[in-house]
């Protein structure tokens, strides 16, 4: 197809991903985006969720609470981004060696009843694994709490932080035009309006309306609060993302580079995106103490709080009407479908 005119509202991890994908098929790309630049400390007062995600790529784990397409879609996803990361000229952290579900003895009716979910929903290929005591020492041997695990073969994680910067430095080498400070305040076919007091009209051949919470009023999508916590931990290793199955709460562990722990996450039915509360922090960080004890001595090093864009049925959205398309509502899972939503889109749009 000849080279087109897209405008993008909205530069979070969908908003990148077109950016990078469509400017490497030849067409003429505006992003325009409150936040101040690229970076992670630039903001607006609606920082992108995909910030805060702790990059989990988890099409299995997330059955518990997902259904059939997104199952699906992380599964392509999954296949893309190892594709997505080697066409980007800054490294990216992306490790495809499975994730653990652990359980402590006194919760075992509860992780079962998990664990049934996801035997029942997974075809056979990917359902969980249960591994025994020395076979789980040796994979992970900080983890010292729970007495049952389960692997996920074909799980894996993101480093968003570097996804998101390599996205956007690799888009600007493809001629992608990133305006940053500027709020799109109204999208139509083919039309961007930007800014409030002056508004600007931009047109282009195609517009991609994929501003997250941000879409609201148009659409009727919530923020779904969601809170975690950076640990830095040297000589505790952790080589792959964890959850712990547990009655009250659900929380996971994931490792990134530089002995840094990521702890999460709380989901919330509130938009608040004040900082951290004391109830989360005591309910995530014991949890997270419980299954690897070596965790006392971590320090703190950083919190956040933000809103997973949901719409009302908690799937996500992907609509197209002449000279638009829409893609929101990717709630708890965006990192896992991104990509494999960006290709279908695109596909269904001969872009
Ligand atoms: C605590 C937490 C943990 C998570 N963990 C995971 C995980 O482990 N794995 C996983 O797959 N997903 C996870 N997620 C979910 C994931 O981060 C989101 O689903 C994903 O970021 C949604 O991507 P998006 O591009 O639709 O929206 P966002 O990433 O929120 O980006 C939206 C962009 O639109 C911009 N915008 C807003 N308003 C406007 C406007 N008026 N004009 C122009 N631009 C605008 C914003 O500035 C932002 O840059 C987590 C989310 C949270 C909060």
């Amino acid at each position: 197809m000849a080279a087109q005119r897209i405008g993008i509202a909205g530069a979070g991890v969908l908003g990148r991903l077109l950016a990078f994908t469509l400017s490497r098929a030849g067409h003429a790309v505006q992003v325009f985006d409150p936040a101040s630049g690229p970076g992670p400390r630039a903001d607006s007062g609606l920082r992108a969720a995909g910030w805060t995600a702790a990059g989990m790529l988890s099409p299995v784990a997330e059955l518990e609470r997902a259904g059939a397409e997104v199952f699906a879609l992380g599964l392509r996803s999954c296949v893309l981004w190892p594709q997505i990361v080697q066409g980007l000229n800054q490294p990216v952290d992306l490790r495809m060696q499975g994730s653990l579900l652990l359980a402590h003895r006194g919760d075992a009716g509860a992780a079962q009843r998990v664990v049934g979910l996801l035997q029942a929903k997974a075809d056979a290929p990917y359902q969980p694994q249960p591994l025994s005591l020395d076979a789980l020492r040796e994979l992970e041997p900080a983890i010292q709490g729970p007495a049952l695990a389960w692997l996920l073969p074909c799980e894996g994680q993101i480093h968003p932080w570097q996804a998101l910067q390599a996205l956007a430095a690799q888009g600007a080498e493809q001629g992608v035009q990133w305006h940053w400070n500027r709020s799109v305040t109204r999208v139509d076919a083919g039309e961007l309006l930007v800014g409030a007091i002056h508004p600007e009209r931009h047109t282009f051949d195609h517009v991609f309306d994929v501003r997250g919470v941000g879409a609201k009023p148009a659409l009727p999508v919530r923020g779904v609060r969601g809170e975690v916590f950076w640990l830095h931990a040297p000589g505790v290793p952790l080589h792959r993302p964890v959850r712990l199955l547990h009655p009250r709460h659900s929380v996971y562990l994931v490792p990134r580079p530089d002995d840094v722990i990521v702890v999460g996450a709380s989901e919330i039915e509130s938009e608040d995106r004040s900082p951290v509360s004391l109830r989360s922090t005591l309910e995530l960080l014991s949890a997270a103490h419980s299954a690897i004890p070596a965790l006392a001595e971590a320090r703190v090093v950083h919190t956040e709080t933000n809103l997973r864009p949901a719409l009302p049925d908690n799937l996500p959205a992907l609509r197209h009407a002449p000279g638009l398309t829409v893609i929101n509502g990717l709630f708890r899972h965006g990192w896992l479908i991104a990509p494999a939503l960006v290709e279908q889109a695109l596909h269904e749009l001969s872009l």
